[in-house]
C-alpha cells in the first residue's frame, strides 16, 4: 500500500511516503536552531514551528515521491509519546487530511515506528527480533514478536534517557546543545580510557522470588555517571588543571556505549534472540554503531541498523510501520483518537474509540 506518515512528536516536522517497504520521500523540517539558546526543545516554540512547517513539508514529499493525495492508500500520524502540543499538530493535520480525502488513518506509537522504519533498509523484519532503542528520550530493549500487534519491554532506563545524558554532560563540559552529535565528534580526538567512569546497574535484575520464578529486568541508570563527570571536571577545576575536554568526552562516549550494549547484548543471549535491530536518534552515534555491530558478531547476533537519517525523527518511520499494520489487517484508528504524550511502547497502534 502506498501510505503516507506524519511525524511531529519533539522538534522534527515530518512527513514520508513508502509503498510497502519501498522509501518513495523522506521530508524532514527542524526546529532545532529556535531551540539551541534555550539548551532544551521549548514545546511551545515546537508546537509553532510544527504548524508553520506542516503543509510545505507535507507539499514537498508529494513532490518527492511524485504522487497526490488522491494516490495515497493509507494516512499513518505519531499519536505518542511525545510532546503533547507538539503531537497535536501533527494529529490534527492527519484527521484533516484523513477528512477532506476520505483515506483510513492509522495512530501509530512513535517508539515503534523507530523499529518499524527497519524494513525500509532491507525488507521484512527477521522473526524473534530484539530492537535496542537509544533516542532523546527513551532507553530500551524490546522484544519485537510482532512489529504490529507484539511488542514486550525487556528493560529501559531507570532514569535519564542516553540522549539526555549526553546532553547533560555536554552542558557540562561547555559544549552547547544538543550533545550527541558534539560529544561524538570530540570524542573521536580523546582517549576513551583516560578516566574510568562508573559503569551502572552491569547486572540483569531478577524479577522472581523464591516460590515464584521470574525473569530477568534488563535495566539501565545513567545519573549517576552524569554526575561523576560533574565531579571530575570539579576536580580539574579546584586543582587549578585545565579540563581535558575530549578525554572526558570520550570516556563519557566509552562508559554509555559499554553499557548499553553489554545489557542489550544479555538481554538477546538469555531470552535466544538472534536478530538485533539499533533504532533511535542515538543510533547515529558512530561509537554505539561500532561497538553494537563488534559485540554483535561475537555474540553470532544478526544487526540492523537504518541509515541515520532514517534513525533520528522522521515521517517515514511512521509510514513505513503505518504500512505494516495495514498489511497485517489492522483496522483503522479513526478520527476521534486524542494524542497520547505517554503511550507506552506495548501499544503499537491505536484501536478505534467505540
Ligand atoms: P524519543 O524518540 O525518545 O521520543 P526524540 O524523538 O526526541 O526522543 P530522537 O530524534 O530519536 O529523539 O533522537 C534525538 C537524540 O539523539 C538527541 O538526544 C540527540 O542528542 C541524539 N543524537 C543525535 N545524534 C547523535 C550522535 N551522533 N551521538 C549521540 N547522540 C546523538
Ligand atoms: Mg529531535
Ligand atoms: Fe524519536
Amino acid at each position: 500500500p502506498l501510505v503516507l506518515g506524519i511525524e511531529s512528536s519533539c522538534d522534527e516536522t515530518g512527513v514520508g511516503i513508502v509503498r510497502g517497504d519501498e522509501l518513495l520521500a523522506n521530508t524532514v523540517s527542524s526546529s532545532m536552531d529556535e531551540h539551541v539558546r534555550f539548551g532544551g526543545v521549548i514545546p511551545e516554540i515546537a508546537s509553532r514551528a510544527h504548524l508553520d512547517a506542516m503543509i510545505p513539508t507535507l507539499r514537498q514529499a508529494l513532490d518527492e515521491a511524485g504522487v497526490t493525495l488522491e494516490d495515497i492508500d493509507a494516512l499513518a500520524v505519531t499519536s505518542g509519546p511525545g510532546l503533547a502540543g507538539a503531537l497535536m499538530v501533527g494529529v490534527c493535520a492527519a484527521k484533516a487530511l484523513a477528512v477532506a480525502t476520505g483515506k483510513p488513518l492509522y495512530a501509530i506509537n512513535h517508539l515503534v515506528a523507530h523499529v518499524g522504519v527497519g524494513v525500509l533498509d532491507g525488507g521484512t523484519l527477521p522473526q524473534n527480533l530484539g530492537a535496542l532503542l537509544v533516542s532523546g528520550g527513551h532507553t530500551e530493549i524490546l522484544r519485537v514478536k510482532s512489529l504490529t500487534d507484539d511488542v514486550e519491554l525487556l528493560g529501559a532506563t531507570i532514569d535519564d534517557a542516553a540522549g539526555e545524558a549526553y546532553d547533560k554532560v555536554a552542558r557540562i563540559l561547555g559544549l552547547g546543545y544538543p550533545g550527541g552529535p558534539v560529544i561524538d565528534r570530540i570524542a573521536r580526538e580523546g582517549n576513551p580510557k583516560a578516566i574510568r567512569f562508573p559503569r551502572g546497574l552491569s547486572q540483569p535484575k531478577y524479577m522472581g522470588t523464591a516460590e515464584q520464578p521470574g525473569p530477568h529486568r534488563y535495566d539501565w541508570s545513567f545519573s549517576g555517571l552524569k554526575t561523576a563527570v560533574a565531579r571530575c571536571v570539579e576536580g580539574f577545576e579546584a586543582a587549578g588543571q585545565q579540563v581535558p575536554v575530549a578525554d572526558i568526552a570520550a570516556s563519557f562516549q566509552e562508559a554509555v556505549v559499554d553499557v548499553i550494549t553489554a545489557k542489550a547484548m544479555l538481554a538477546c543471549t538469555e531470552n535466544g534472540i538472534s536478530n538485533l535491530l539499533l533504532g533511535g536518534g542515538v543510533a547515529a552515534n558512530s561509537r554505539l554503531r561500532a561497538l553494537t555491530e563488534e559485540r554483535c558478531a561475537a555474540h553470532g547476533i544478526s544487526l540492523r541498523v537504518p541509515p541515520i537519517r532514517l534513525c533520528t525523527d522522521n515521517g517515514a518511520m511512521v509510514a513505513a510501520l503505518g504500512a505494516q499494520v495495514v498489511m497485517a489487517g489492522g483496522e483503522p484508528s479513526g478520527i476521534t483518537f486524542a494524542p497520547d504524550s505517554s503511550m507506552p511502547v506495548t501499544s503499537v497502534h491505536l484501536p478505534p474509540v467505540r
